[in-house]
């Protein structure tokens, strides 16, 4: 088996919807990227390329490219999973903490769940995730942005999972 850590942050802006996790939170500031900024699909991305000893998702989709501009980060999950099962692994599970003091996650947690399990090709209950505040502490406790941890475990296709 493989396993591999993705980490992500992103500035809040002004405008909404917020996208995180393949979810719009209607919300009146939004996270800024050349993508959409979704920092959950960017993290986990991250730590299933890492799974699979590939660089990250800023080679596969890189800034420059202006195909790139606004791209749904749920869609670029889905193309680097495919990559990475072309290479022969499948995902076992991944797991994401996001930290942020505000949009709340709860809410929209499952929904969240749903959108990444499908971009993975697993089930929901494969996909782990959490909110937690940085408890008013530095620059996400002051509310400039978020940051998302993700870990992936992937096993050879055809093993067990
Ligand atoms: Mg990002």
């Amino acid at each position: 088996m493989r396993i591999g850590v993705g980490y992500d942050s992103h500035r809040f802006g002004p405008g909404g919807p917020l996208v995180l996790g393949g979810v719009p939170i209607p919300v009146d500031f939004r996270l800024v990227g050349h993508s959409d900024g979704d920092a959950i699909a960017h993290a986990v991305t991250d730590a299933v390329l890492g799974a699979a000893g590939e660089s990250d998702i800023g080679s596969l989709f890189p800034d420059s490219d202006d195909a790139n501009a606004g791209r749904d980060s749920i869609e670029m999950l889905a193309l680097a999973m495919e990559k990475v099962r072309s290479m022969g692994f499948h995902v076992i599970n991944v797991d994401v903490t996001v930290i942020s003091e505000t949009p709340r996650i709860a809410a929209h947690r499952q929904e969240m769940r749903e959108r990444i399990a499908e971009a993975l090709g697993v089930a929901a209950d494969q996909v782990g995730l959490k909110g937690k505040t940085n408890e008013r502490m530095g620059w996400i406790g002051r509310g400039e942005g978020m940051a998302c941890i993700a870990v992936a475990l992937l096993a050879p296709s055809g093993a067990d999972g």
